[in-house]
Protein backbone atom coordinates (compact mmCIF):
# COMPACT_ATOMS: atom_id res chain seq x y z
CA UNK A 1 0.00 0.00 0.00
CA UNK A 2 1.09 3.52 -0.85
CA UNK A 3 -0.76 5.81 1.55
CA UNK A 4 -4.57 6.39 1.47
CA UNK A 5 -7.19 9.18 0.12
CA UNK A 6 -10.29 9.91 1.96
CA UNK A 7 -12.95 10.99 -0.41
CA UNK A 8 -16.41 12.79 0.60
CA UNK A 9 -18.96 11.62 -1.00
CA UNK A 10 -21.94 14.17 -1.28
CA UNK A 11 -21.29 16.64 2.22
CA UNK A 12 -19.62 15.01 4.63
CA UNK A 13 -18.46 17.08 7.80
CA UNK A 14 -14.56 18.37 7.74
CA UNK A 15 -14.26 17.14 11.63
CA UNK A 16 -15.13 13.59 10.94
CA UNK A 17 -12.46 13.52 7.80
CA UNK A 18 -10.03 14.79 9.64
CA UNK A 19 -10.40 11.74 12.97
CA UNK A 20 -10.80 9.41 10.30
CA UNK A 21 -7.20 10.85 8.51
CA UNK A 22 -5.01 10.49 12.28
CA UNK A 23 -7.10 7.14 12.87
CA UNK A 24 -5.95 5.72 9.68
CA UNK A 25 -2.85 7.01 9.17
CA UNK A 26 -2.08 5.73 13.13
CA UNK A 27 -3.42 2.35 12.43
CA UNK A 28 -1.91 1.31 8.99
CA UNK A 29 1.49 3.98 10.13
CA UNK A 30 0.28 5.44 5.96
CA UNK A 31 0.13 8.56 4.96
CA UNK A 32 -4.04 9.79 4.29
CA UNK A 33 -4.84 12.50 2.12
CA UNK A 34 -8.34 13.87 1.47
CA UNK A 35 -9.58 14.77 -1.81
CA UNK A 36 -12.19 16.67 -3.57
CA UNK A 37 -15.72 15.92 -2.72
CA UNK A 38 -17.45 13.37 -5.50
CA UNK A 39 -21.17 14.71 -6.23
CA UNK A 40 -23.84 11.78 -5.38
CA UNK A 41 -24.98 10.59 -8.53
CA UNK A 42 -28.80 10.09 -9.30
CA UNK A 43 -28.30 6.27 -10.95
CA UNK A 44 -26.64 5.49 -7.90
CA UNK A 45 -30.04 6.15 -5.63
CA UNK A 46 -32.85 3.52 -5.54
CA UNK A 47 -36.23 5.51 -5.18
CA UNK A 48 -38.02 2.04 -3.47
CA UNK A 49 -34.89 1.32 -1.12
CA UNK A 50 -34.46 5.12 -0.23
CA UNK A 51 -31.09 4.22 -0.54
CA UNK A 52 -27.35 4.60 -2.60
CA UNK A 53 -26.42 1.24 -4.39
CA UNK A 54 -22.86 1.13 -2.27
CA UNK A 55 -21.44 -1.12 -5.48
CA UNK A 56 -22.34 1.86 -8.06
CA UNK A 57 -20.44 4.53 -5.41
CA UNK A 58 -17.52 2.09 -5.56
CA UNK A 59 -16.86 2.11 -9.29
CA UNK A 60 -17.44 6.13 -9.83
CA UNK A 61 -14.82 6.45 -6.22
CA UNK A 62 -12.60 3.77 -8.18
CA UNK A 63 -12.42 6.29 -11.40
CA UNK A 64 -11.02 8.89 -8.87
CA UNK A 65 -7.26 6.54 -8.28
CA UNK A 66 -4.80 9.13 -9.52
CA UNK A 67 -1.78 7.09 -7.81
CA UNK A 68 -0.89 3.17 -7.96
CA UNK A 69 -1.54 1.21 -5.00
CA UNK A 70 -2.60 4.11 -3.13
CA UNK A 71 -6.08 2.75 -1.13
CA UNK A 72 -9.04 5.10 -1.11
CA UNK A 73 -11.77 5.37 1.54
CA UNK A 74 -14.91 7.09 0.33
CA UNK A 75 -17.35 8.60 3.34
CA UNK A 76 -20.75 9.41 2.85
CA UNK A 77 -23.42 10.75 4.94
CA UNK A 78 -26.43 8.48 3.25
CA UNK A 79 -27.75 4.93 3.85
CA UNK A 80 -25.81 2.41 1.48
CA UNK A 81 -27.08 -1.01 0.45
CA UNK A 82 -26.11 -3.73 -1.82
CA UNK A 83 -29.26 -6.29 -3.46
CA UNK A 84 -28.75 -9.03 -0.63
CA UNK A 85 -28.84 -7.05 1.96
CA UNK A 86 -31.09 -4.85 3.69
CA UNK A 87 -28.12 -2.46 4.25
CA UNK A 88 -24.09 -2.04 4.54
CA UNK A 89 -21.59 0.21 6.87
CA UNK A 90 -19.24 -0.25 4.26
CA UNK A 91 -18.04 -2.16 0.98
CA UNK A 92 -14.82 -2.81 -0.38
CA UNK A 93 -13.33 -3.44 -4.00
CA UNK A 94 -10.47 -5.42 -2.41
CA UNK A 95 -9.02 -5.67 -6.27
CA UNK A 96 -8.56 -2.07 -6.87
CA UNK A 97 -8.54 -1.20 -3.38
CA UNK A 98 -11.26 1.30 -3.19
CA UNK A 99 -13.84 1.57 0.22
CA UNK A 100 -16.75 3.52 0.87
CA UNK A 101 -18.78 3.62 4.41
CA UNK A 102 -21.95 5.44 5.35
CA UNK A 103 -22.25 7.40 8.44
CA UNK A 104 -25.77 7.20 8.35
CA UNK A 105 -26.45 4.23 10.70
CA UNK A 106 -23.75 5.53 12.84
CA UNK A 107 -25.34 8.19 14.87
CA UNK A 108 -27.48 7.41 17.56
CA UNK A 109 -30.00 9.68 16.28
CA UNK A 110 -30.30 7.15 13.64
CA UNK A 111 -31.98 4.70 16.54
CA UNK A 112 -34.24 7.26 18.41
CA UNK A 113 -31.54 7.69 20.82
CA UNK A 114 -29.66 11.53 21.94
CA UNK A 115 -26.53 12.67 19.73
CA UNK A 116 -23.60 11.02 21.32
CA UNK A 117 -20.61 12.70 19.41
CA UNK A 118 -17.78 10.36 21.25
CA UNK A 119 -19.80 7.46 20.08
CA UNK A 120 -20.54 8.49 16.51
CA UNK A 121 -16.51 9.04 15.70
CA UNK A 122 -15.53 6.23 17.42
CA UNK A 123 -17.88 4.02 15.53
CA UNK A 124 -16.53 5.86 11.73
CA UNK A 125 -13.02 5.15 13.01
CA UNK A 126 -13.85 1.24 13.34
CA UNK A 127 -15.66 1.18 9.97
CA UNK A 128 -13.07 3.26 8.16
CA UNK A 129 -10.25 0.83 9.69
CA UNK A 130 -12.42 -2.02 8.82
CA UNK A 131 -13.08 -1.40 5.18
CA UNK A 132 -9.32 -0.90 4.54
CA UNK A 133 -8.21 -3.87 6.35
CA UNK A 134 -10.75 -5.44 3.68
CA UNK A 135 -8.51 -3.48 1.07
CA UNK A 136 -5.41 -4.68 2.44
CA UNK A 137 -6.16 -8.29 1.79
CA UNK A 138 -8.10 -9.21 5.01
CA UNK A 139 -11.45 -11.46 5.34
CA UNK A 140 -13.96 -11.21 8.06
CA UNK A 141 -12.06 -12.18 11.21
CA UNK A 142 -14.24 -15.29 13.64
CA UNK A 143 -12.91 -13.43 16.86
CA UNK A 144 -15.60 -11.02 17.81
CA UNK A 145 -13.46 -8.33 19.69
CA UNK A 146 -11.07 -7.62 16.20
CA UNK A 147 -12.14 -4.83 13.78
CA UNK A 148 -12.21 -7.50 11.29
CA UNK A 149 -15.55 -9.09 12.48
CA UNK A 150 -18.74 -8.65 10.58
CA UNK A 151 -20.78 -6.20 11.94
CA UNK A 152 -24.34 -7.27 11.80
CA UNK A 153 -25.96 -4.47 13.51
CA UNK A 154 -24.78 -1.35 15.60
CA UNK A 155 -24.27 -3.82 18.50
CA UNK A 156 -21.53 -5.40 16.72
CA UNK A 157 -19.74 -2.31 15.98
CA UNK A 158 -19.54 -1.28 19.51
CA UNK A 159 -18.29 -4.32 20.72
CA UNK A 160 -15.62 -5.19 18.66
CA UNK A 161 -12.49 -3.86 19.76
CA UNK A 162 -10.88 -0.35 17.89
CA UNK A 163 -8.03 -2.63 16.73
CA UNK A 164 -6.99 -6.18 14.86
CA UNK A 165 -6.43 -8.93 16.27
CA UNK A 166 -2.74 -10.74 16.80
CA UNK A 167 -3.66 -13.04 13.56
CA UNK A 168 -4.88 -10.35 11.31
CA UNK A 169 -2.19 -8.15 12.79
CA UNK A 170 0.44 -11.01 11.14
CA UNK A 171 -1.09 -10.99 7.88
CA UNK A 172 -0.97 -7.57 8.14
CA UNK A 173 2.95 -7.61 8.38
CA UNK A 174 2.15 -4.14 10.98
ZN1 LIG B 1 -16.36 -6.40 6.36
ZN1 LIG C 1 -8.79 -10.64 13.48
Amino acid sequence: MKGILIIPVGKVDKDIMGILSDALSKAFHQKVRTGEEMPLLPQSYNARRRQYHATAILMALRGEKRRERELILGLTGVDLYVPELNFVFGEADVLSGTTIISLARLRQEFYGLPPDRRLFHERAVKEGIHEIGHACGLDHCSSPDCIMYFSNSIRDTDRKGPGFCGTCRETLGI
